[in-house]
């Protein structure tokens, strides 16, 4: 693991990677696996030659952090969101921030549209209707069409431009809201009250972080109403997950298909008890094919600052 005679430049993963990840790493650098955490005395011997780190979109990378490692030159992050990475600080130092966007588009979107078909027509209920014998007692309620229905996106951005292109194959009518409106044939909305309270199902797909902070709250929920249906592909933190369980609990929204939470990989009990909600484990990027090409891009921006050359894609904040 940790070889301080290696003259590979030293990077931290401060998750657990996944194993081709690893190998292609390992024959570039020398890989020291989550070292802050398992053996803090082997950190702190190693932290002055550390000068990369990387991880995926979930993964915390603090001014704390960051004040350990005296040598830091970059943060490559294999995900497209960063909102647990502390991007001021960084800046402070030079040290650009990286992170792999678009290669998985069309996953998210594929998650989003699975979901929303799911809460729709009661798929994960359906299947268990048949495994626990009730069809034998009778036919299973009816559920809601998904196709003709109106789509509300939040966040007309990568992917949610991939979510609405599906939602058209699918004869949706779309509108949108997001911080700037685009240039496509889609209804704009500059709130989300509005968005929410002239859709059927409302899919929640913008960055997490401060700027979106219980975006989607008690308020939107009202105006979803309770033939409306709310499905989250983006960070916990965007949804107040407390309001969100008592308007379904109260009927103030027919359903919910949550692919993130607020305190991952803890679900609170009373989501979990509910009947008209998928739950799934953050599993938007994660097929085999779309994490491949993610640890690739990871991997290239790592890559391509140590031979100095142009960083494919750095976060927004440091082009
Ligand atoms: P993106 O291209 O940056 O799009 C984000 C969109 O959100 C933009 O349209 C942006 O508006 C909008 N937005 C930002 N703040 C907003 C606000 N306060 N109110 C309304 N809209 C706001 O990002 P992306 O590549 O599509 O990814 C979006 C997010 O998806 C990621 O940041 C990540 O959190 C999440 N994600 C989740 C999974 C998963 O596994 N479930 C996987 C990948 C990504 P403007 O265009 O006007 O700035």
């Amino acid at each position: 693991m940790s070889d301080p005679r290696s003259d590979k430049p030293a990077v931290l993963a401060v998750m657990k990677l996944p194993p081709f990840y690893v190998e292609r790493l390992q024959r570039d650098f020398e890989l020291l696996d989550r070292l802050h955490v398992t053996d803090p005395a082997a950190f702190s011997k190693a932290a002055p030659r550390i000068r990369a780190v990387t991880g995926g979109g979930e993964s915390l990378v603090d001014r704390e952090l960051m004040a350990r490692l005296p040598a830091l030159e970059m943060v490559s992050i294999m995900g497209v969101g960063y909102d647990k990475v502390d991007v001021a600080a960084a800046k402070e130092r030079r040290i650009p921030v990286t992170h792999t966007p678009d290669v998985l588009n069309d996953e998210v979107a594929d998650l989003a549209i699975g979901l929303m078909l799911s809460v729709a027509r009661r798929l994960p209920q359906a299947d268990r209707f048949v495994r626990e014998g009730q069809w034998e007692q009778g036919a299973m309620p009816l559920a809601r069409k998904m196709s003709g229905a109106r789509l509300g996106i939040v966040g007309l951005g990568r992917i949610g431009q991939a979510i609405a292109k599906r939602a058209q194959a699918f004869g949706m009518s779309i509108a949108y809201t997001s911080r700037s409106r685009k240039d496509v044939p889609h209804d704009f909305h500059a709130d989300v009250v509005s968005l929410a309270s002239n859709v059927d199902f409302l899919v929640v797909i913008t960055p997490g972080g401060a700027g979106t902070r219980h975006l989607i709250d008690a308020k939107v929920l009202k105006a979803l109403g309770p033939q409306g249906y709310l499905v989250n592909v983006s960070r916990g933190t965007v949804v107040d997950e407390a309001a969100l369980i008592r308007a379904l609990q109260d009927g103030t929204v027919a359903g919910a298909a949550l692919d993130v939470f607020e305190d991952e990989p803890r679900v609170p009990p009373a989501l979990r008890a509910l009947d008209n909600v998928v739950l799934t484990p953050h599993i938007g990027s994660g097929t085999v094919q779309t994490r491949h090409a993610m640890a690739q891009l990871a991997f290239d921006n790592l890559a391509a600052h140590f031979a100095g050359r142009a960083l494919p894609t750095p976060v927004p904040e440091c082009r």
